[in-house]
């Protein structure tokens, strides 16, 4: 495992703790100098667990099997070999030209955001899950922490302070763990999704669900949501803006698989808003998020005032949880495919077709192969 190349990422795809699982299976460990510093865990506590500690080279080119948290870069996989493994969060939807290149170099990659989510065997392995519900937990303090005013009802010598109105968009497990914070830290908060059957879930965190006269629903395979259509979606942000405008606080956390995250806090809506309010946008990416004009990894302030925090990784800033959740994940995951000393080639296991982006040189995964086909019959255009 080497250290995240990425300044802003603070996790670590492997913790000290799960060392032992991986050496009593039959595998042995080579860690990067210095890779779990972000999380405040020690090459020490590497050595003490079993595993080695090498140079970023040494663990590069000597690894069968390369785990990380997000992605190999441009210079590592172009020293990558075919008998090589990497397994990440590689997103091969949203880039597929890694995926492809991954392929010309003969790499098998397998990307976690392909675990089979409902499976049971499978949650232990479920990286989006653990990564979400570390986000959503973390976006409702960050909220907190922004905002210039209680979240709690205080009655005061000095005053009454009515609670913070706080509205969380998407009620996945990002949104989900967002309202229950947000809840427990004592405010008043409505959580809105575009799938109708999370009004039972929004409802038991103990926020109250928000139902829009337009009534556009977007239930999509696999309990996600699908992209709504042009006119769906000017329905929908017509009616969301009255509703976002009178809130203190809004926390956006909606997601489109392989997509762009859908904007559903428009220019108008950030203009209505008052002085002093703030939004989170959880789905803050490259590819833009859930907020006009937020940037991921900045807070900008509006010139009317409203705080547009661009929160993207927010995992990455609770990094000790997160590596830790991260780490069982990816370990449960290399135990389950580790049959007699190597990984499993079985593509009828669910699990592996879920996850199995290349092998032998081709891109497998039905849907990025079918994408990077689409691409090139356009020139390159999406
Ligand atoms: P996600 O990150 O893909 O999206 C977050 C939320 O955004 C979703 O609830 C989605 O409906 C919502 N959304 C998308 N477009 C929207 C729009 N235009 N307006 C409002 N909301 C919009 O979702 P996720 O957190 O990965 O969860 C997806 C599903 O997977 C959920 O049904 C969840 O319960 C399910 N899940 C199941 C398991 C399990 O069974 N073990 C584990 C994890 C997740």
């Amino acid at each position: 495992m080497r250290k995240e190349p990425s300044p802003g990422e603070r996790r670590v795809a492997l913790v000290p703790d799960d060392v032992g699982r991986l050496l009593a299976a039959g595998l042995t460990v080579l860690v990067e100098h210095g890779a779990g510093d972000g999380a405040w865990l020690t090459n020490g506590a590497y050595v003490d667990a079993g595993a080695a500690v090498g140079s970023a080279e040494e663990v590069v080119a000597g690894a069968d099997v390369l785990v990380m948290v997000d992605r190999p870069t441009p210079s590592e996989v172009a020293t990558l070999a075919p008998n090589q493994t990497v397994i990440g969060m590689l997103r091969p939807l949203t880039d597929p030209d890694l995926a492809r290149s991954l392929a010309e170099r003969g790499v098998t990659a397998m990307s976690l955001d392909g675990i089979p989510r409902t499976l049971s065997r499978a949650q232990s392995m479920d990286a989006l899950t653990s990564q979400a519900n570390i986000a959503g937990y973390k976006a409702a303090l960050v909220a907190a922490d922004t905002f210039t005013r209680f979240f709690p009802l205080l009655i005061t010598a000095s005053g009454t302070f009515r609670p913070a109105d706080v509205l969380v968009l998407g009620a996945g497990v990002a949104g989900l763990q967002a309202m229950g914070t947000v809840r427990r830290l004592g405010a008043v908060v409505t959580g809105y999704d575009i799938r109708p059957e999370t009004r039972s879930e929004i409802e038991s965190v103990g926020a109250k669900s928000l139902e829009l006269a337009a009534g556009v629903s977007a239930s999509g395979e696999g309990g996600y949501a699908r992209s709504l259509t042009p006119a769906e979606q000017s329905a929908q942000q017509e009616e969301l803006n009255g509703h976002i405008a009178r809130r203190d606080v809004v926390i956006a956390t909606a997601q489109v698989p392989g997509r762009r995250p859908p904007l559903l806090v428009t220019e108008a809506a950030v203009e209505q808003m008052r002085a002093g309010s703030v939004i989170v946008d959880v789905a803050a990416s490259p590819l833009g998020g859930n907020v006009a004009g937020s940037i991921d990894g900045e807070s900008v302030v509006t010139a009317n005032g409203v705080t547009i925090v661009g929160a993207g990784n927010l995992p990455s800033e609770v990094s000790g949880a997160a590596s830790a959740a991260f780490s069982r994940n990816i370990s449960s995951l290399l135990v389950y495919l580790l049959k007699d000393g190597a990984l499993l080639t079985d593509t009828d296991d669910e699990v592996l077709a879920g996850i199995l982006v290349t092998r032998g040189g081709a891109v497998v995964n039905k849907a990025t192969a079918e994408l990077l086909a689409a691409r090139a019959s356009t020139g390159g255009n999406p």
